[in-house]
């Protein structure tokens, strides 16, 4: 934490402007000692200054740049803070790096910015995390939900029911401690109450959990059926209404063909699985599996058949396989003459939604479009809310510190020793509490802000 640090804070490539950052106590000396000022300026705190980086040792010019000096602790991560706008070019951001690390800066670790923010007290560890979403956000309502947890929607919420868990504790240790002091009794009927609340309060956050992962992580739909049917026409319909999302998803390989896009704001990716097939490996067997592969980590199926043509063997195969999931038949080309019955098809895939489409005209991406929404959102809450939980660490915790609450509650039904239900209520207390960063170990900490990239 001594440790002044630097790094480069925005993206890695060509572009008008890089930015070098720099925090920590040695900041505003890096600066001066690299610094020619243009004109008879001096530095002012929070005032950009336009200069030049040169290196004294050879006296190099190395770039042209706007310079500012922030004093802690109004910062980001609290301490004094230098930013140098230099070119985005490589070069440049490269150079001036190692110059600033030759004059004393080391180069920061992933999310070593942010982490400092947090351990300086500045953001709690979910406004912390709440950053990465932010940077990673690929619709606007995912980009929302991360802007109101790092402006601390979520952790106000889990304060509130910290504050009602620690009143509770408190009736209880005064009882067990001092039964016979004249204190308010507490009943069990009361504790029935105020246990119940608080589960209630976090049950509500709870019931946000599987919306508010889709909306944050994306949902994989996978298109399913023979050649011919109306696939590609489906992609595009869908590409043309909303918005595709340009940027390359980490983590998968180009040999599925995938495409990332903006379903009402949920990120969608789209893997049509006869692509899979056709560009995988000649033995058919093996493009069957990678199929049913995309199958089977798809969220959602998307099962399109040619309506004006008899149901072929290729159609039962497939069939067969989705029997027992629940997905989306298109019963496309209802532009031409009909050939399927889908009562026929509600038989054979009783647990599935029905659409007749005619995807050449763009008939029937709406109610596509509709069925997402509703797997997402499955009626219950409303697009406009924007204070969900969507981080898995919090999802667990919330999770566990329920199942405490019910424990309490089944001890405090059946009467049962107040130092019990103490134990379960406390350990509530601190399963939120690590939510917020209050009571967590080093590991955890080091776990989350691992996920970072450099330069945050
Ligand atoms: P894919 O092989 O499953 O990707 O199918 P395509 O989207 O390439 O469509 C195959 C053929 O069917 C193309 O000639 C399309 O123009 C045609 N097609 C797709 N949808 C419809 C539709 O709704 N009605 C009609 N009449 N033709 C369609």
């Amino acid at each position: 934490m001594d440790d002044t640090i630097a790094a480069v804070a925005t993206a890695y490539g060509e572009g008008g402007i890089g930015i070098i950052r720099i925090s920590g106590e040695k900041s505003l000396d890096i600066l001066e000692e690299i610094f020619e000022f243009h004109g008879i300026e001096e530095i002012v705190n929070r005032r950009m200054t336009y200069g030049k980086i040169v290196d004294r040792d050879n006296g190099q010019t190395i770039d042209e740049v706007l310079a500012v000096y922030m004093k802690g602790p109004a910062t980001y991560t609290a301490e004094d803070v230098v930013e140098i706008n230099c070119h985005g070019s490589t070069v440049s951001l490269r150079k001036t790096l190692s110059l600033v690390l030759r004059k004393g800066a080391r180069l920061a670790e992933p999310g070593e910015f942010t982490k400092r923010a947090f351990l300086n007290g500045r953001i709690d560890l979910s406004q912390a995390e709440a950053v990465i979403d932010v940077v990673k956000a690929k619709t606007d309502k995912s980009f929302d939900v991360a802007l109101s947890q790092l402006e601390g929607g979520l952790s106000s919420y889990i304060r509130d029911i910290r504050q009602n868990l620690l009143d509770l504790l408190v009736d209880i240790t005064v009882n067990i401690d001092y039964p016979d002091e004249d204190i308010e009794e507490i009943t069990y009927d009361k504790l029935e109450i105020n246990i119940k609340q608080i589960g209630d309060m976090i049950e509500k956050l709870l019931s946000t959990a599987s919306s508010g992962r889709m909306i944050r992580e994306g949902i994989r739909v996978a298109i399913a059926g023979k050649p011919n049917v109306g696939k590609s026409s489906l992609m595009n319909g869908l590409l043309r209404e909303t918005r595709a999302i340009v940027t390359e998803i980490p983590g998968t390989t180009r040999d599925t063909i995938e495409e990332a896009l903006s379903i009402r704001n949920i990120p969608v990716y789209l893997i049509d699985t006869a692509g899979i097939r056709e560009t995988s490996d000649k033995v058919e067997k093996l493009g069957i599996e990678k199929s049913k592969e995309a199958f089977n980590n798809a969220d959602f199926i998307i099962f399109i058949m040619d309506g004006s043509e008899e149901i072929s063997s290729e159609d039962e195969e497939i069939i067969e396989y989705l029997k027992e999931r629940k997905c989306l038949v298109l019963i496309n080309k209802k532009d031409l003459e009909q050939k399927i019955d889908s009562v026929q098809i509600r038989n054979m895939l009783p647990n599935s939604q029905i659409i007749k489409t005619s995807l050449i005209n763009g008939d029937g991406i709406e109610e596509i479009e509709n069925a997402v929404e509703e797997l997402v959102y499955g009626g219950e809450i409303t697009q406009s809310e924007s204070m969900m939980v969507n981080n898995v660490r919090h999802i667990n915790l919330l999770t566990d510190s329920f199942n405490s609450l019910e424990d309490a509650l089944q001890m405090a039904v059946n009467r049962e020793a107040l130092d019990f239900i103490e134990i379960d209520v406390k350990n509530a207390y601190e399963l939120t509490g690590e939510i917020i960063g209050e009571s967590v170990n080093d590991d955890i900490i080091n776990e989350v802000f691992a996920r970072f990239c450099l330069g945050k």
